[in-house]
């Protein structure tokens, strides 16, 4: 037996078949180069992006540009043009026209192959999109480069081969048809990656999309516009269009809009969920989080330290699902505290193009603001806080890695979302109290759970109220597992075959 599987040669009826040929798994999870300082030196921005819509680059109507800018040197980086309400409705009428023409018409395997094209293209632009997506948004290029782009290839390439299966995507072959015209909304912490999760369901499932990035990184989502462009998608199939608040509002309550996809924060979710009520809209919200990382005395700790530093501070902490807050059992509480002091002061904070930058820039000046604002709450409170001693960069905008102990329950900083490197420690005795400290919030996104048992693996993360539960590891996503939220941290499911439920109709 094991010289027939290990020869790779099947024996058929005494006849030997074609070897099985070992087709290379494409690999987006490594990248074995970093960008050379000179490729960033030289790295051009185009200083004024247009709106994408009906495949052409158009002016605002308004004539009126924002600027973005790089939150590690407070330096402008380019202007953006600003979508009102009569550049939404044109973004809109470009997609229907779009579905009516072509996209509806198309076979799905014919939609498939030009979703199969974006993907690789964003592989083969892979450097210069990390390099892109650090500049405007203040992540660690390491960050991009490993994770943010490689995944949105990835989701891309996933969600392509589904184009032509979607007869079997659901039990009993029940049929189902596309939406039509989506109007997508997303935040600025993965700008490329939530533009992936947005069209690359859409769009294999046969609908058209208008989707605005967040006013502070907007420049992935235009550069991926060229990208669709360079993939010759028929004209409207794709439109991206910038704008700030006002924008994705007029997106989300225009009435040919048939569904809207949103990823943001619970407050502006909210008012989504009252612009659609009673329009038939169909609606999908990934919001906030203030997630549990839940670590045993039997869990293998070295290895759980870096699951919690992971948990908190990859992205600075601006995660959704971030392990915010850490309940640590009673006996192991102190050990955990004292290495975690040693391991965050050599967390390397600042430059984001640096390759060995652990923690980058805060996205914003208003977000740096607000951090300061919460960990201040929680000294006030009474929380004890322990900070990195790390210099920080002069300029642009910087948080050192942080974490809180007695914190408790009532402490602001134990149940708002911080968003920022910044980790609320508390303590249980039995995994009943971890259970109930875990399930004691409005949100519901995400939990860890660190033990060297399996069995409580299960009987602890099937009590959480959670939509991604780890174990044994954080952070770790992957385009064919669905992710969203329970409670406030929204409704619907992305990702995997649950993803393409949110775009289809059944009939
Ligand atoms: P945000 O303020 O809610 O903004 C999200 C997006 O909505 C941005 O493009 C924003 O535009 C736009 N927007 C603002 N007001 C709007 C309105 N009234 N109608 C329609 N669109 C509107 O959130 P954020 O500060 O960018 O992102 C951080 C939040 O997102 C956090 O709470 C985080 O937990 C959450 N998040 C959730 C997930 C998830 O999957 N659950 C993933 C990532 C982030 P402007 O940026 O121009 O204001
Ligand atoms: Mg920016």
């Amino acid at each position: 037996m094991a010289s027939s599987s290990s020869s790779n040669v099947k024996k058929m009826n005494g006849r030997q078949a074609s070897p099985v040929v070992q087709t290379p798994v494409p690999d987006f999870t490594t990248w074995d180069y970093a960008p050379a300082p000179e490729a960033t030196d030289h790295f051009k921005i185009a200083p004024r992006w247009e709106l994408f819509i009906g495949g052409k680059w158009v002016a605002p109507k308004s004539g009126l540009y924002f600027d973005t800018i790089n939150p590690a040197t407070e330096q402008k980086l380019a202007e953006v043009a600003e979508a009102n309400e009569a550049d939404v409705d044109a973004a809109v009428r470009a997609a229907e026209k779009a579905y009516e023409k072509y996209w509806r018409k198309m076979p799905p395997k014919e939609r498939g192959k030009y979703v199969y094209r974006i993907s690789r293209i964003i592989q083969e632009r892979a450097r210069e999109l990390a390099v892109l997506e650090s500049m405007d948004g203040g992540k660690p290029i390491k960050e991009s480069r490993d994770v943010d782009v490689p995944l949105a290839a990835a989701h891309f390439f996933y969600y392509a081969g589904w184009a032509d299966k979607l007869d079997y995507a659901f039990p009993g072959g029940r049929k189902a048809q596309p939406i039509g015209i989506c109007g997508q909304v997303i935040p600025w912490n993965f700008p490329l990656l939530m533009a992936a999760w947005k069209l690359a369901p859409a769009l294999a499932t046969g609908n058209v999309c208008v989707l605005k990035p967040a006013e502070t990184t907007p420049l992935t989502a235009l550069r991926l516009a060229q990208i669709i462009e360079e993939a010759d998608l028929p004209p409207g199939v794709v439109n991206i269009i910038t704008g700030a608040g006002k924008t994705g509002a007029a997106l989300v309550s225009h009435p040919k809009v048939g569904k809207v996809a949103f990823t943001g924060s619970t407050e502006v979710g909210k008012r989504i969920q009252k612009a659609c009520a009673g329009t038939g809209k169909r609606l999908t919200l990934e919001l906030g989080g203030k997630a549990a990382n839940i670590v045993f005395a039997d869990a293998p700790i070295d290895q759980a330290i870096e699951g919690i530093v992971n948990g908190i501070y990859f992205n600075q902490g601006h995660v959704c699902c971030a392990g915010s807050r850490l309940l640590v059992e009673e006996a192991v509480h102190d050990l955990v505290v004292r290495k975690l002091t040693h391991r965050i002061r050599t967390l390397r904070v600042g430059d984001p193009l640096d390759k060995n930058t652990d923690v980058g820039a805060i996205n914003s000046k208003e977000q740096l603001q607000k951090i300061r604002m919460l960990v201040d709450s929680g000294v006030e409170e009474g929380a004890t806080l322990t900070q990195s001693p790390c210099a920080l960069p002069g300029r642009g905008f910087f948080f050192a890695p942080s974490f809180f102990t007695n914190v408790a329950q009532s402490h602001r900083i134990a149940n708002e979302e911080i968003f920022g490197p910044v980790l609320a420690i508390q303590t249980f005795r039995t995994p009943d109290e971890a259970v109930e400290k875990a399930n004691n919030t409005m949100y519901g996104l995400s939990a860890g759970v660190w033990t060297d048992k399996g069995s409580k693996i299960f009987k602890v993360s099937q009590r959480l109220r959670a939509g991604v539960v780890w174990a044994n590891t954080y952070n770790k996503f992957d385009p064919t597992s669905p992710f969203g939220g329970y409670k406030e941290s929204g409704f619907g499911r992305e990702g995997g075959r649950h993803g393409l439920g949110a775009y289809l109709e059944a009939v």
